[in-house]
């Protein structure tokens, strides 16, 4: 697919789901600095598919403090709530394809299936790959559990995927600029993520169908994020080939850790940028603090 646009097109895009930590600052610097380096834009998105965890006041925490480390984006900011029909063509498109088929497991039926079969292989994430139970449903059973009141999510049929994009001859694989010189080409295998849940059961979409639909639609050329991402980059080009939509580039930067050691993260409730204002870091500190990262080794 060719693109519509010429300038180089940055985007950081939290989650309003909690306050934002240092290595968010980072990541927010990182890809601000990258874009005013090329003249390129710079885009803020926030990412709320998950509306019963994200809440206005971390949306609105997420702009006051990138305003207070001096950093400006393009308005209007997309919001990802917003926007649910553009996912939902994305997932009917696989769904038509035959790509993409509903799911009943429940994660404990999952388990279970898998439980007297210790090697059974695992996902990047840790768990386990999909055995397959409602990939060859019926459409007459499918019927039957729908009317039951049983919402599926939906599942991408990975090897079929991979069949469809291998007919067409173009190779799956991505450009990692990664740091310093050692932007390199990465074959993508998806096939790690078995069939991935692309559309939750509750809100009828995924994280990597938004990003990618949003990637595209917002003219993006350049991913720049951490790399805890790195992993599901593999899955996100497979979507991207299946849907074509124009490849960027990514680069995934290391993440931030605090004094012992451990990467900061919201989960595992890294203090926020909000918590060190309140005891009185300037902007200045920060950025001070995050230059001396960007130079640590990864
Ligand atoms: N929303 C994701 C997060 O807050 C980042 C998504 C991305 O950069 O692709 O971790």
């Amino acid at each position: 697919m060719t693109r519509s646009f010429s300038r180089q097109t940055f985007r950081f895009a939290p989650s309003s789901n909690g306050y934002l930590h240092l290595g968010h600052a980072y990541s927010a610097t990182l890809n601000h600095e990258l874009a005013k380096a090329c003249g390129g834009r710079m885009l803020l998105r926030i990412e709320d598919i998950d509306v019963e965890r994200c809440r206005p006041e971390f949306e609105q925490a997420i702009y006051d403090d990138l305003g207070w480390l001096g950093l400006s984006w393009e308005t209007p900011v997309r919001r990802q709530s917003e926007h649910f029909g553009d996912y939902a063509g994305a997932l009917e498109r696989l769904v038509r394809q035959g790509l993409a088929y509903p799911c009943f497991c429940s994660r404990g039926e999952v388990m279970a299936a898998v439980a007297s079969k210790p090697d059974w292989p695992r996902d990047p994430d840790g768990s386990p790959l999909y055995p397959g139970l409602c990939r060859r449903l019926s459409p007459v059973e499918r019927a039957r559990r729908v009317a039951q009141g049983r919402a599926p999510a939906l599942r991408l049929d990975v090897k079929a995927a991979l069949a469809r994009v291998a007919s067409e001859g173009a190779p799956l694989d991505w450009l990692e600029k990664g740091v310093g010189d050692a932007t390199r080409r990465i074959a993508a295998t998806p096939a790690i993520w078995g069939d991935a849940v692309i559309a939750r059961r509750d809100i009828r979409t995924s994280y990597h169908i938004a990003v990618v639909a949003d990637d595209a639609l917002q003219g993006v050329t350049d991913v720049v994020r951490g790399e805890d991402l790195f992993m599901a980059t593999h899955l996100h080009r497979l979507l991207q080939a299946l849907l074509d939509l124009p490849t960027p580039a990514w680069r995934h930067h290391r993440l931030l850790r605090d004094a012992s050691g451990q990467k900061l993260s919201k989960s595992l409730r890294a203090k926020s940028l909000r918590a060190w204002r309140q005891e009185g870091m300037s902007p200045e500190a920060a950025r001070r603090r995050l230059a001396v990262e960007a130079l640590a080794p990864p």
